[in-house]
């Protein structure tokens, strides 16, 4: 059995207190980071707060100040909405969302708010399919977490998503729009396109589901939300040897500071350590023994991963 390392709560990256006294539902854990966690999964907001979008009469093209990081599962748009709203000012908008990857639980607000905030989508090309409604994900492992996922059913999709017209692609530079000072990573395995954020001043990582900071197969572990170093959700993850080379990329970056899909944000050697552990031991710390993917990976590589929607 996949066994996982266990976190000191000590090197969580959110401070309570503070957050408690700015009220606005948020947790931060730099100057222009804050997360949100809605249910299962986390959103992250990018940008100072205050930023506005600067759109006006005298500024009449739009200068759009911040950026949101995945879309939360179904029904959380209002949520959202209004976390943003409090950190960034009343009706400013972002200069983009940008996505880790497609999976339903980071796509469920996703139509609702590009269309609100009439802003562009960003992904991996090979996460499109995906969100222009022409192709599905392999299903779930349920061998490999089936409980929880049958709990989360009410939150699924009621279909494919499709936010095509105001879909783009990350630059092949590398760049991120509307985050100056971060890089993209490509960070397959959990999913085909899936990427993470990384920015080299302060070692920032934002790391989707690439490794995830508590255990996302049983329903008592998400509710409870304890810290520990985890391989990408196991029931999701489609291809492990890619996923196994997308941690090793991200422990060697020597991130001080992490905030994944799932758990809570962590930062310091502690959390380096356990990254660095889960890197090179990953097939015996986050790889399940048995699996429809384990043995038969689905890639972007022979069409495997996009199923008819
Ligand atoms: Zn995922
Ligand atoms: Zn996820």
């Amino acid at each position: 059995m996949a066994r996982q390392i266990p976190l000191d709560s000590a090197g969580r990256a959110d401070d309570p207190e503070r957050d408690r006294a700015r009220d606005d539902g948020t947790h931060e854990i730099a100057p222009d980071l804050a997360y949100r966690r809605l249910a299962i999964v986390n959103v992250v907001f990018v940008g100072a707060p205050g930023a506005g979008d600067r759109t006006g009469s005298d500024r009449p093209n739009s200068d759009r100040q911040w950026v949101l990081i995945d879309a939360g599962v179904m029904g959380t748009a209002g949520l959202i909405a209004k976390a943003a709203a409090e950190r960034f000012g009343p009706d400013s908008r972002p200069a983009a969302i940008v996505m880790t990857h497609g999976h339903f639980d980071h796509v469920g607000a996703l139509e609702e708010l590009a269309e609100r905030w009439d802003a562009p989508v960003y992904a991996h090309g090979l996460e499109h399919p995906y969100l222009d409604g022409s192709a599905s994900y392999p299903p779930p492992d349920p061998s490999v977490g089936g409980g929880l996922m049958s709990l989360m059913a009410p939150l699924y999709p009621r279909g494919p998503v499709n936010v095509g017209g105001r879909l783009r692609r990350l630059p092949e530079d590398g760049s991120v729009p509307g985050m100056p000072g971060w890089r993209w990573l490509a960070t397959p395995g959990h999913s085909p396109g899936h990427v993470s954020f990384w920015r080299a001043a302060d070692r920032s990582l934002i790391a989707g589901d690439a490794f995830i900071t508590t255990r996302q197969e049983s329903a008592y572990a998400v509710a409870v939300q304890d810290p520990e170093m985890h391989g990408p959700p196991m029931y999701y993850t489609t291809d492990w040897q890619k996923a196994r080379d997308s941690v090793v990329l991200l422990a060697g970056l020597e991130p001080d500071l992490v905030v994944t899909g799932h758990g809570p944000a962590m930062r310091g050697s502690g959390m380096r350590t356990a990254l660095h552990e889960l890197a090179r031991d990953f097939d015996r710390i986050a790889v399940p023994d048995h699996g429809t993917y384990v043995d038969a990976p689905a890639r972007a590589e022979d069409g495997s991963a996009y199923r008819p929607p």
